[in-house]
C-alpha cells in the first residue's frame, strides 16, 4: 500500500479518520503481525487489505493489481481467488450448521457438491472439529466458532491469509495449534497478516506493526 487513508463518513458530524497514509509492502510467502490498540484503525486497514473496503486516498497493490481499478465484481473475484478472512466477529452464516459454513466459499468457487462437503469435514477435523459438523453457530462455543471461521478461511487454500484476532477466543494450546497451522501455511508459501493483541502471538510472526491513531509503525526486531 501507498499514503493508504480511510475516512468514515467524510463531510459528516460523524468523520472519523481511521488511517493516516500507510505504506506498508508485504512479500508473498510473509508473515505479520499488526497490533495495536482498540480503535486504532487494525480492521479497518485489513478490511483494505483484503478488498472488502475501497480506501478514501493512496492505493493498493494487490498481486499486481490495482484494487482502486477495479469494479466492485472484480473486486469480488480478486476476493474470492486470493483472500482468506477471519473475521473479528466470526461472520458464520447462524442459518447453516458448522460443515455448510466451512464449505460455503468452495460454492463460490464452483467444487462439485461431494468434494465440497467432504473437504469441509477435513477442514473441521484439521481444527479439532470434526464432531461438530452438524452444529449450528449458536450451538457452538465462542472458541468452536473461532475455529470453524478458521477452517472457512483456508477452505479454499487462498494465498492470502488475514486474520482479524483469530486466536482471541481460543486457550493456549488451541490458539498454539492454529499458529502452528498458519506456520505450516506460511511454509507453503502462503502469505499471513495477523492482528493480535497478545505479543506472545505476535512473537511468531517474520516483522510485527504497530498501528496507533491510525498510523502505521514497524516494530524494531528484538523490541
Ligand atoms: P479493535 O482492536 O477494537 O478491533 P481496530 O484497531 O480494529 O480496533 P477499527 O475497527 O479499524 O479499529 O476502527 C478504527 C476507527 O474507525 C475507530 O475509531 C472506529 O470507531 C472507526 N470506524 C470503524 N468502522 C467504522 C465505520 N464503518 N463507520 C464509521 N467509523 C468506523
Ligand atoms: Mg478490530
Amino acid at each position: 500500500t501507498r499514503g493508504l487513508g480511510k475516512v468514515y463518513s467524510p463531510g459528516s458530524e460523524a468523520e472519523v479518520i481511521a488511517l493516516h497514509g500507510v505504506d506498508l509492502t508485504i512479500a508473498r510467502g510473509e508473515f505479520v503481525a499488526i497490533m495495536g490498540p482498540s480503535g486504532s484503525g487494525k480492521s479497518t486497514l485489513m478490511n483494505l487489505i483484503g478488498c472488502l473496503d475501497t480506501p478514501s486516498s493512496g492505493s493498493y497493490l494487490c498481486d499486481g493489481v490495482d484494487v482502486a481499478s477495479l469494479d466492485a465484481e472484480a473486486r469480488a473475484i480478486l476476493r474470492r481467488d486470493k483472500i482468506g478472512f477471519v473475521f473479528q466477529g466470526f461472520n458464520l452464516l447462524p442459518r447453516m450448521n458448522a460443515l455448510e459454513n466451512v464449505a460455503m466459499p468452495m460454492g463460490y468457487a464452483n467444487v462439485p457438491r461431494d468434494e465440497r462437503l467432504q473437504r469441509a469435514q477435513a477442514a473441521l477435523e484439521a481444527v479439532g472439529l470434526g464432531g461438530r459438523a452438524g452444529h449450528r453457530p449458536s450451538e457452538l462455543s465462542g472458541g468452536q466458532q473461532q475455529r470453524v471461521a478458521i477452517a472457512r478461511a483456508l477452505i479454499n487454500r487462498p494465498p492470502i491469509l488475514l486474520a482479524d484476532e483469530p486466536t482471541g477466543a481460543l486457550d493456549t494450546r488451541t490458539g498454539e495449534e492454529i499458529l502452528a497451522l498458519f506456520k505450516r501455511l506460511q511454509a507453503e508459501d502462503h502469505t499471513v497478516v495477523l492482528i493480535t493483541h497478545d505479543p506472545d502471538v505476535a512473537a511468531h510472526a517474520g516483522r510485527t506493526f504497530v498501528m496507533r491513531d491510525g498510523e502505521l509503525h514497524e516494530q524494531e526486531a528484538g523490541a
